[in-house]
């Protein structure tokens, strides 16, 4: 039987979101918000109470199924008395037919599914607490960990002028983030630990279910700096590449710029793409807009990704959220530029015109203004995209992702 909460998800990604996964990735309509989806029909009615954050948990929980290879699964039949390939079958149920309990593994023997069960094993899915689709199809999903906490992914469809769809998933690395970046929702809302690996990867089985559709690309751009999760990072990414099939090249790692963690990725030789979070052209500026650049200079940044494209030859894109009046001058752009020359080829920047967020005072620049910006760089050979927005309507477009619940777990009141 089809719980109601997964009825209900049947019901968005069938109805509206497949309605609007038609829309072309043009500019985001000005119609208003779909209506909120709450997939919350087998929850407690919850409040909201104030508790102090917890230590961050182990990146991986030793009992948990999603984030294991097929050679791990192989094994843990084994262990369990079963013959090899249950492991591979394991592997299918999780992440091809992506059953979310071990009770629904009806391949597997009863006695090796009560098996596992008794010794705490579980699938490690959980259950998405509400899902908001914006006019544009862009899709933010919120996820109900095991302790409450409430954390954001993205699901951004995309079908081009060929007709060819693209799914992509942003996914967060953290519940909240610790670098408060003064442009930046996630960042306001404070932090409250890092995510284990299955954490990360059922975001991107989450947006799959959610939209029938396999996920073509994932960024990881939701909440939260990767490289201080990157362990979890690592693991989630492997898992992302040789069990959900998602090429290497299909995945971007995004940082504002961590001290030596970008030569620890760039040692990985991994085929994904850095996406560095510059948004200004000069250590002063940048300071002002990104704290935490006070611990990493500018020039030590460049020099790191000098080497990761050296290292993995793959190109570093450099991500500018244009503020206006703040860092969207021609004279930003043109010292954007030369900043970018003195430290090689092989750079790509995407603009990002800011996304409006409550309780900040910066503004978007015009589109003249953007354009502008974007035509001074390109005049000095340096490629440039100006990112589209989405989501806008459902507070899921860059630098939005936040949620009242980021900070506190959700308390049931039935239990107190
Ligand atoms: S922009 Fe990224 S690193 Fe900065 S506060 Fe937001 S989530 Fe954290």
């Amino acid at each position: 039987m089809v719980p109601a909460s997964m009825a209900l998800l049947h019901h968005v990604s069938t109805a509206p979101i497949a309605r609007a996964i038609r829309v072309r990735a043009m500019a985001v309509s000005s119609a208003a918000c779909l209506p909120l989806v709450e997939a919350t029909a087998a929850l407690p009615s919850v409040t909201l109470r104030e508790s102090n954050p917890a230590p961050s948990p182990p990146h991986v929980d030793p009992h948990v199924l999603i984030g294991m290879s097929e050679s791990e699964l192989q094994q843990l039949a084994v262990d369990f008395g079963q013959q090899k390939y249950r492991g591979k079958q394991l592997h299918i149920l999780l992440y091809k037919t992506k059953v979310k309990e071990i009770q629904g593994f009806s391949h597997l023997p009863q006695a090796f599914r009560s098996d596992l069960r008794d010794a705490g094993w579980k699938v490690g899915r959980s259950p998405v607490h509400r899902a908001v689709a914006s006019a544009d199809g862009t899709v933010k999903i919120l996820i109900k960990l095991e302790d409450n906490r409430l954390v954001e992914t993205v699901g951004i469809p995309v079908e081009d002028e060929k007709g060819s769809y693209r799914l992509t998933a942003c996914v967060s690395s953290q519940v909240g983030c610790p670098l408060r970046c003064s442009f930046c929702a996630t960042g306001k809302g404070g932090f409250s630990r890092n995510l284990k690996r299955h954490e990360i990867i059922e975001q991107v089985l989450a947006i799959e279910e959610l939209f029938n559709h396999r996920v073509t690309n994932v960024v990881f751009m939701g909440m939260g700096e990767p490289m201080l999760n990157l362990k979890s990072v690592l693991d989630a990414h492997r898992c992302l590449n040789k069990d959900i099939q998602i090429g290497q090249r299909m995945m971007t790692i995004s940082t504002v710029g961590v001290p030596n963690t970008i030569k620890m990725l760039a040692s990985h030789k991994l085929q994904s793409t850095l996406a560095v979070s510059l948004h200004a052209p000069n250590q002063k500026l940048r300071e002002t807009i990104v704290p935490s650049a006070k611990s990493y200079p500018l020039d030590a940044l460049m020099k790191d990704c000098k080497e990761y494209f050296l290292e993995t030859g793959r190109r570093v894109s450099f991500e500018y959220t244009l503020l206006a009046g703040v860092n969207d001058g021609l004279e930003h752009a043109v010292e954007l530029a030369e900043l970018l020359h003195i430290w090689g080829r092989g750079y790509h920047v995407n603009l990002i015109p800011f996304n409006p967020i409550e309780g900040s005072d910066y503004r978007r620049p015009y589109k003249k203004q953007v354009l502008q910006f974007a035509g001074a760089l390109e005049s000095r050979k340096i490629t440039v995209s100006v990112r589209q927005t989405r989501g806008l309507d459902a507070s899921a477009a860059c630098g939005q992702l936040r949620n009242d619940f980021q900070k506190s777990p959700l308390l049931a009141v039935a239990d107190e």
